[in-house]
């Protein structure tokens, strides 16, 4: 587990950075908090989900009580979420470096979108949930994003 810390952000508000120079493929850590499965959205759980991330169509795990609420999105991120709670290194990141997910390898609810101004090249812009990612970028960054979200993207792209 590496060190970690809350900071401002380059991006939005406060973001969550490393403390530690970590090599590509190391575990920065588990996110702790519980799991909650919702089949539907409504606008009341649309609210409570502002710190939540994906961990299955229907499941998510509540990062409230975590410093990975304080995590960003980036169109190039640096970290994954490969499994429910594990979160590694994607590059090598050097310490005191911003750390980002890119939300859209977590999350498949249908209609979420937020708009991004994460700056980067490759800025998609406006962000949606997996099925919506372009081809290029699901195959860049297949081998990080959970099995189960892989078959949500390929489902929904045959
Ligand atoms: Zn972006």
């Amino acid at each position: 587990m590496k060190e970690t810390y809350v900071g401002k952000s380059k991006v939005n508000g406060k973001g969550l950075y490393i403390g530690e120079s970590t090599k590509k493929g190391e575990v920065i850590d588990y996110i702790h908090g519980d799991i909650h499965v919702f089949k539907s959205i409504t606008p009341k759980i649309s609210k409570m989900m502002m710190d939540w991330i994906g961990v299955g169509r229907y499941s998510w795990i509540d990062t409230s009580q975590s410093k990975f609420r304080f995590i960003n999105h980036s169109c190039v991120p640096n970290v994954a979420l490969v499994s429910k709670r594990k979160v590694i290194a994607i590059k090598n990141i050097p310490k005191n470096t911003e750390l980002y997910l890119d939300y859209s390898l977590n999350e498949a609810e249908d209609g979420w979108s937020i708009k991004c101004a994460c700056g980067t090249q490759k800025c998609r812009k406006i962000i949606g949930p997996i099925q919506t990612l372009p081809k290029a970028t699901y195959s860049r960054y297949k081998k990080y994003i959970p099995k189960n979200f892989q078959r949500i993207f390929e489902m929904e792209n045959e």
